[in-house]
């Protein structure tokens, strides 16, 4: 017979994934309840290590400044802690060598920092944080498997949920919240209980990622350059990040859309940096030791699904990060974005003191609004691409011809490139590429005659570091 524990604490909250968002928002929570549980699938290690809850943490991660201040905010030093150890933290106009659209981003001050660490560093310094909370719990191993209503069906009470054994309990508390990432069961979970699944909406990039790691000449000060090569769309489609993290490595992601994705054997590898519009990528693949092998990710689509959409909502329910929406995650605001709703979530706490009631509605009201700011980067660049589906807003293909000139105009004019920085990283609202002033700047740009255009030569870019011979792979 099934083994039955029933659990009631008093003003407790269930997370369900202890990820980034689950992390985060256990951390959240701890301030405003008397105990936090939170639950995850896998068995969680005391060390760095990637696990099969997360086939992306292998891949090239930015926090973005926006990102990285709210980690600050809830995990006080984090960010000093992260750099002592090897991760870069750093402004990342000074010392980037960024080509998109047909040339060199001028470099810039941003005036803000952003974070290049591994996933599993990140996450394990911020799990480091969350664990020791004193009225935190968690259920390492445990997996959430569908939600316990009261008798009127008004309210979750609890999740049912499976140990590492077998055995199955139902988990009680006030407030529960999905942080399970896309493949978030809520939809489902939800209409068990008698309820719709939100509304999904999907938009086609047939992005794929392969990476591998690269070790680092060690710098002593400052921020070593980070690479990114990103394409001319829907001219080109391949691009690339090599990204200066923890341990001296490099982690170098080559990814392309619509199926154009990089090889994982060593020569083809090399072919397609090869093949990108600009050489750093590939100097650094065929001159660096590499030290991991080849891994891939395949991202069909950016899914959104619009939970402040619906028509009635249990009580005691939330669900945040990826499991509301997962972006291309070549604009890299995944993390930013479950950070800013778990803020969200912060702050509507703090205005209702610890009010619950109904709180799902102004919940996701709220970060619908945060979300489709991101969203509307990542999908109307991915729009660019005629293989693109899904839902169109109307005037992207305007919106879409003014930034191709924004982007060309950053080439010359590092205001222009430091106020596409600041919006790419979450701090200022798009709106800010349009102000009269902003405007000017890019159509002077683009009415220059392109031989009259200062070009951001490789000359006055930074340079990655020496690289030993010792180093050197044999061809
Ligand atoms: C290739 C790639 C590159 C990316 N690069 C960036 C980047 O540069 N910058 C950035 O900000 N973002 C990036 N992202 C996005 C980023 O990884 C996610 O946004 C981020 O991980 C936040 O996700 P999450 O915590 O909501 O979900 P996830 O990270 O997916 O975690 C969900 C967690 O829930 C657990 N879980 C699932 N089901 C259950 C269950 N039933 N019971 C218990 N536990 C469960 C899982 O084991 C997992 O630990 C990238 C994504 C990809 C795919």
């Amino acid at each position: 017979m099934e083994e039955m524990t029933e659990l009631t604490q008093n003003q407790s909250a269930i997370v369900i994934g202890a990820s980034i968002a689950g992390l985060v928002t256990a951390r959240v929570l701890s301030d405003h309840f008397t105990k936090v549980y939170l639950i995850e699938r896998d068995s969680l290690s005391a060390l760095p290590q990637s696990r099969k809850g997360q086939p992306q943490a292998n891949h090239a991660h930015i926090l973005l400044a926006r990102g990285l201040e709210l980690l600050q905010r809830y995990f006080p030093g984090l960010s000093a802690e992260l750099n002592a150890e090897g991760a870069t933290v750093g402004d990342p106009g000074h010392a980037m060598i960024w080509h998109t659209y047909g040339g060199y981003r001028a470099p810039f001050s941003l005036g803000k920092q952003v974070l290049f660490a591994s996933r599993p560093f990140l996450e394990w310094k911020v799990r480091e944080r969350v664990l020791p909370l004193k009225n935190l719990e968690v259920l390492s191993g445990y997996s959430a498997e569908r939600l316990v209503p009261d008798l009127l069906q008004q309210q979750v009470m609890g999740v049912r949920v499976t140990s590492p054994s077998g055995e199955t309990f139902t988990w009680k508390a006030d407030l529960i919240v999905d942080a399970s990432g896309r493949g978030s069961r809520s939809g489902k979970w939800l209409e068990q209980i008698g309820y719709a699944a939100p509304q999904e909406v999907k938009v086609r990039c047939g992005t794929g990622y392969t990476t591998r790691v690269y070790r680092r000449q060690p710098k002593t000060s400052g921020l070593p350059s980070w690479i990114a090569s990103t394409p001319h769309a829907p001219v080109e489609r391949r691009g690339g990040a090599a990204f200066p993290v923890e341990g001296d490595r490099w982690i170098v992601s080559l990814f392309g859309w619509h199926g154009d994705h990089a090889p994982c054997q060593e020569e083809a590898f090399r072919a397609f940096a090869r093949n990108l519009p600009t050489p750093e990528l590939y100097s650094l693949v065929s001159r660096c030791e590499p030290l991991s092998d080849f891994f891939t990710h395949k991202f069909p689509y950016s899914l959104r699904r619009h939970y402040e959409k619906f028509d009635s909502f249990p009580q005691g329910y939330l669900v945040l990060g990826d499991a509301v929406c997962s972006f291309n995650p070549i604009y890299g605001q995944g993390m930013t974005s479950a950070l800013l709703q778990a803020a969200t979530l912060d702050e509507l706490l703090q205005e209702r003191q610890g009010d619950l009631w109904n709180i799902a509605e102004p919940y996701f009201q709220r970060i619908a609004k945060l979300i489709d700011i991101p969203w509307q980067t990542a999908v109307g660049e991915d729009f660019r691409y005629p293989q693109a589906t899904g839902p169109r807003r109307w005037g992207t293909g305007l919106i879409n011809a003014y930034l191709s000139w924004v982007h060309r105009a950053t080439h010359t004019d590092p205001l222009v490139s430091k106020t596409l920085a600041e919006v790419l990283n979450l701090l200022a609202p798009p709106a800010r590429l349009l102000t009269p002033r902003m405007v000017g700047r890019v159509l002077r740009n683009l009415m220059r005659p392109a031989r009259l255009r200062p070009s951001a030569h490789r000359s006055t870019l930074p340079t990655l570091e020496p690289i030993s011979h010792s180093s050197l792979v044999k061809a």
